[in-house]
């Protein structure tokens, strides 16, 4: 069954370069949330801020497996004003997510 999907407060722990404007930002839930998801699935990102026309969130693919008790995004560097402030993110600070979403999943068979 796929899960639903809900909001969650993530917190960013770190990221990491994987290759030339590749990062993979880690995230892990506050208050021993539980986030249930599928490979395959992903999350709407939101960051409020002073945002250009391009606006303040954008979904993400899920690259952690489901069995790691991180959020792994990876996610390419760009210009927009939602991608410097996630980019200047520093460990600990809160995004704004909602998700599991997307059907693209392995069925039970
Ligand atoms: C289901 C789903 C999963 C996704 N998973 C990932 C993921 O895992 N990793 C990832 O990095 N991205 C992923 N994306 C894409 C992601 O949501 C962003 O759109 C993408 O990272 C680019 O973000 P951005 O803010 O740099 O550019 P965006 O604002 O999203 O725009 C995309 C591109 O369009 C052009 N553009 C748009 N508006 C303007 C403008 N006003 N002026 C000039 N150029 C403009 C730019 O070239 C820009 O790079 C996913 C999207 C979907 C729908």
């Amino acid at each position: 069954m796929v899960p639903s999907a809900k909001k969650y407060t993530l917190k960013f722990v770190t990221k990491e370069k994987f290759r030339e404007d590749i990062y993979n930002f880690y995230f892990s839930t506050i208050n021993d949330q539980l986030i249930i998801w599928l490979p395959g699935q992903y999350l709407q990102l939101s960051l409020p801020h002073d945002a250009d026309e391009r606006g303040t969130s954008r979904f993400f693919t899920i690259a952690s497996a489901p069995t790691e008790k991180k959020i792994m995004l990876t996610i390419k560097e760009g210009e927009s004003s939602f991608k410097k402030v996630l980019f200047a993110l520093t460990p600990g600070e809160t995004v704004n997510a909602f998700g599991p979403m997307g059907k693209f999943v392995l069925d039970g068979d």
